[in-house]
């Protein structure tokens, strides 16, 4: 009998969305309707559990939930005592400390003093006690970025991705505290079961296999060194003959940055009918 587990996923926000495509591109199979808090996977002793991202640490904390997917600065920031498994990539936003335009700050030492407005309260008075700056925090769970104008505050730390909120907001960026992205986590000092182990392993396959993509193509027999030496592969390229005698079709797997490049060097190399196929997992 498989052991059975619990992941706790995002049910809404930035996380939602890439982390229930993860997951669906790992193999795992789920209906998921709007208010559903826990879903049963339908090939595997797996129940998902779709809670708020900032309750999901909480959750593999006590034992609930046995993985997690949140974001980093969530986990920083409540330092729960959990490890990251693995880092997944999407959800990249940075802490940003930043200044009304019109202030004269242009660096982190001149907050001394003021009255910084954040989601973020620990990690921010974490980063300026370490660099002995004494500053106050203001917590504000939302629209950080107007406190200044309510003069509740001097100066904000908020999560940014590309960072245009804050220029509209009319605020300056001084200095990152934090980067952070998605991760996947569990306890720390968890005893991983086996159907642990096997989650992360697809999941990982998944990662793996969103950045690479499977080529095929016909090439002459005498060109297969040449077109060997553009894409070598994972391992080397498969390579199968044809029934026309002087012709195989080569198979092999690419990054997907690589694929702009190559293409047209295979195509130089005498290679035709090139296909070019998503990967669903890659286990090495
Ligand atoms: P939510 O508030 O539910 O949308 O989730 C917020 C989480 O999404 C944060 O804790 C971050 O880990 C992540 N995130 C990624 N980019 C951003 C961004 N530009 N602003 C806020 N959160 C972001």
């Amino acid at each position: 009998m498989p052991d059975f587990i619990r992941i706790a996923l995002p049910n809404k926000g930035r996380l939602e969305q890439p982390a229930t495509e993860l997951l669906k591109q790992a193999g795992f199979r789920f209906e998921r309707t709007p208010r559903s808090l826990a879903v049963p996977t339908r090939d595997a002793p797996i129940e998902l559990l779709f809670v708020r991202a900032k309750d999901v640490a909480e959750l593999v904390t006590d034992g609930v939930a046995d993985l997690g997917v949140t974001g980093m600065d969530l986990t920083r920031e409540d330092d729960s005592p959990v490890v990251t498994v693995s880092e997944l990539g999407f959800g990249r936003c940075r802490l940003v400390a930043a200044v009304p335009d019109r202030s004269p700050i242009t660096t982190i030492e001149e907050f001394e003093g003021l009255r910084i407005a954040t989601s973020h309260p620990r990690t921010v008075a974490r980063f300026f006690d370490n660099k002995d700056i004494d500053v106050t925090t203001v917590p504000l769970n939302g629209s950080v970025e107007v406190a200044p104008k309510l003069d509740i505050a001097d100066a904000v730390a908020d999560l940014v991705s590309s960072g245009s909120t804050m220029l509209i907001n009319g605020l300056r960026p001084v200095a990152t505290l934090l980067e952070s992205q998605a991760i996947l986590i569990e306890r720390t000092g968890a005893v991983r079961t086996d159907t642990a182990t096997r989650v992360i392993t697809m999941i990982d396959a998944a990662m793996a296999a969103k950045n690479r993509r499977y080529v095929v193509m016909n090439a002459p027999k005498a060109a297969v060194g040449e077109i060997e030496s553009i894409i070598p592969g994972i391992e080397a390229p498969t390579v199968v003959p044809l029934t026309h005698d002087d012709m195989v079709a080569i198979h092999s797997v690419v990054e997907s940055s690589d694929v702009w490049h190559v293409l047209p060097r295979l195509k130089d190399a005498g290679a035709s009918g090139i296909l070019v196929l998503p990967v669903q997992q890659v286990i090495a």
